[in-house]
């Protein structure tokens, strides 16, 4: 049996759930799918230099943001978007913290910084804002830009039972267990129980970026290798300048009717997968 787990990142005050719907609803209508959402989003991210497909696209500001309000100086609270709170309280919807605003704090990820408390702080804060308009527990966590500080990895187990990245390197550099990485890297094991804190990483496979023809075959090499599979999604990379769908959508389409009829798949939660590690039923 493979286990899939389905997430899309960056859900905010701007999104309109019917964007979530057309891309998962065939799914949620007997399936789980995982979305992290920001709590209080800033619309004011500027972009890193280092992004070359966004430096070609000449943007100014993440493209997570609305296109309507990129460079405002202001923060939006998820709870102030009622149609996708509504969407988010639906059964078959898991919901995942994913930072607190998503911004730079002195030019580093809100997460990444050294003042261990006032970080702690933060993610709690951004915790109580989902608990409060969503009726569901908010048990993992996802950092901004996978960036982490040692000293919030240490205490993370306080408030969450996992952190979700797209690279588990700097979490094993940062508790200093580097030939772990490796050997687990060996073994296509792509998760860490650090004293029941799990630690699991994505496999990013829809971009905009990326060839669509290239995407099945990257799909089947995905689940040809790993025993859990963590498709994440942008829902954003999926419509042009957050309007019409792009060609994404087709290889998407293919791949979601290829899970759901596949009877050597089961698509779960994050909570799901929590309970057969911790239970070693995995
Ligand atoms: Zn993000």
């Amino acid at each position: 049996m493979k286990y899939i787990i389905i997430k899309d990142d960056d859900i905010s005050y701007f999104t309109n759930p019917d964007t979530l719907t057309i891309l998962y609803g065939k799914i949620l209508e007997k399936n789980k799918v995982n979305f992290s959402v920001i709590p209080n989003i800033y619309a004011s991210i500027s972009l890193d230099k280092t992004n070359i497909y966004y430096q070609k696209e000449g943007l100014l500001y993440d493209p997570l943001i609305h296109p309507k309000y990129r460079g405002e100086d202001e923060h939006y609270l998820i709870e102030k978007n009622d149609e996708l709170i509504a969407f988010l309280n639906q059964k078959n919807v898991e919901v995942l913290q994913h930072g607190y605003s998503h911004e730079k704090i002195n030019n580093l990820p809100e997460f990444a910084g050294d003042n261990g408390n006032l970080i702690y702080q933060r993610a709690v804060d951004g915790k109580n804002i989902l608990k409060k308009c969503l009726k569901k527990n908010i048990d993992f966590f996802i950092p901004p830009w996978n960036a982490i500080s040692k000293k919030f990895i240490k205490r993370l187990s306080q408030e969450y039972k996992g952190i979700i990245t797209s690279s588990l390197y700097p979490f094993y550099k940062n508790l200093n267990l580097l030939s772990l990485y490796y050997l687990n890297k060996t073994f296509k094991k792509n998760y860490y129980l650090y004293k029941n804190l799990l630690i699991i990483e994505n496999h990013d496979l829809f971009s905009k970026y990326m060839d669509t023809k290239l995407i099945q075959k990257k799909f089947n090499q995905i689940i040809d290798n790993n025993k859990i599979i963590i498709i994440q999604n942008h829902y954003w990379e999926f419509y042009e300048n957050w309007d019409k769908l792009n060609d994404l959508i087709k290889p998407w389409n293919v791949i979601c009717d290829s899970i759901i009829n596949n009877e050597d798949i089961k698509i779960i939660n994050y909570d799901e997968l929590f309970s057969l590690i911790i239970s070693e039923k995995i």
